[in-house]
């Protein structure tokens, strides 16, 4: 892993910071937020110019960085360190750059890489929940021991690739890649929360943690395909006989608040994740997403945390429902700028970044 001295060598030589990350996933806002902030702001793409930031004026990186792969970028380094680059990774980021090629690149990267061993590992990551008290969906240790529905998913984020429900053994069997790790949890059913924190070691005012502060910037649902409409052809049961399975992939996201008497509640979990994260390997720092299911007995589940900006803020670009009561206008994008630049104020950049 690339170390907090070399680090802090390269910032050193940054007179002006821009803003990189790759054209995908939640560009728009992060170079959208990073401009309302002051920061130039660099696209990483493959290839040509992506073209259709030519749709979005105010979101167009200023400079494009043409690579051949992503899984490559490591290369371009000292390119990046050359424009004055600060990374700011999102789940696509990570997801095609590697986790190892990640942890060796030698640019500062927002936020601290280390979360990726906790969260891209599910056993890992229910650790570090379970840590933190949070209640997650029950796991299932084998598949024979399957007595209920229960849910199964492959390790690292996948946009629900893959993922599939089975009632008993027998339709584990049917669907099971058994090439791949995977896990095995209990169905929970309620309604479904992807909530979006924003932690901030640096901050002082607000919903205070033992360090720093914790924001909560917004909140959506997932639009999943094929299993968000497949009712509109019949149960799953009989589509299944005709070879028609549900699955998981996720297309879109949907804007939604909670029942107020449940934010208590919320902060307290994002709360609870993020002290343990400090304990664990020295913090989660930014934004974070709880993946949580909501019974009708009120009671939160949470069957996976993301450990950096998730698409579903992408709703948010002018704002929230609650970023509205923190400052009007706020995206998630925009919030990791402002760290930035709050850091770089007070010399405090080796905080944020890593
Ligand atoms: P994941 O692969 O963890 O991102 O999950 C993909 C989707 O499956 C989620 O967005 C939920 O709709 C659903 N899901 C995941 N875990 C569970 C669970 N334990 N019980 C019910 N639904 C789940």
């Amino acid at each position: 892993m690339v170390t907090p001295k070399r680090i802090a060598e390269i910032l050193e030589g940054y007179e002006d910071p821009a803003i990189a990350t790759v054209c995908s996933h939640s560009s728009l806002q992060i170079f959208h937020g990073a401009r309302q902030e002051g920061f130039k702001t660099i696209g990483i793409a493959i290839g040509e110019k992506p073209r259709f930031y030519d749709a979005f004026p105010n979101a167009r990186p200023d400079t494009f960085l043409s690579v051949d792969s992503y899984k490559e970028l490591s290369r371009h380094a000292s390119e990046l360190v050359e424009m004055e680059a600060i990374a700011v990774p999102h789940g696509s980021f990570v997801e095609y750059m590697g986790a190892q090629a990640f942890f060796d690149f030698e640019v500062p990267t927002f936020g601290n890489r280390r979360v990726i061993e906790w969260e891209a590992d599910r056993e890992k990551q229910r650790v570090w929940l379970a840590a933190a008290g949070v209640d997650m969906p029950a796991k299932i240790e084998r598949p024979d021991a399957i007595d209920r529905p229960v849910f199964v998913k492959y390790h690292g984020a996948k946009g629900g690739r893959g993922s599939f429900i089975a009632k008993n053994y027998e339709e584990f069997l049917q669907s099971v890649d058994k090439s791949q790790p995977y896990t095995i949890q209990e169905y929970v059913i309620g309604t479904r929360y992807y909530i979006h924190f924003f932690y901030s070691p640096i901050g002082n005012e607000g919903y205070k943690l033992s360090k720093g502060t914790l924001e909560l910037l917004g909140i959506d649902r997932r639009d999943e395909s094929n299993i968000d409409e497949m009712y509109k052809l019949g149960a799953q049961e009989s589509l299944k006989k005709l070879g028609i399975y549900p699955t998981f992939i996720v297309t879109g996201n949907i804007p939604t608040v909670l029942r107020e008497s449940l934010l208590p509640k919320v902060l307290e979990m994002g709360e609870h994740v993020v002290e343990k994260s400090l304990d664990l390997f020295g913090g989660m720092i930014g934004p974070f997403c709880l993946e949580t299911i909501v019974t009708d007995q009120l009671h939160f589940k949470v069957f996976e945390v993301s450990s950096r900006i998730v698409a579903g803020t992408n709703l948010y670009i002018s704002g929230s429902p609650y970023s509205d009561l923190l400052e009007p206008g706020m995206s998630t994008g925009r919030r990791i700028a402002r760290e930035i630049r709050l850091a770089e104020k007070q010399g405090r950049l080796f905080e944020v970044l890593t």
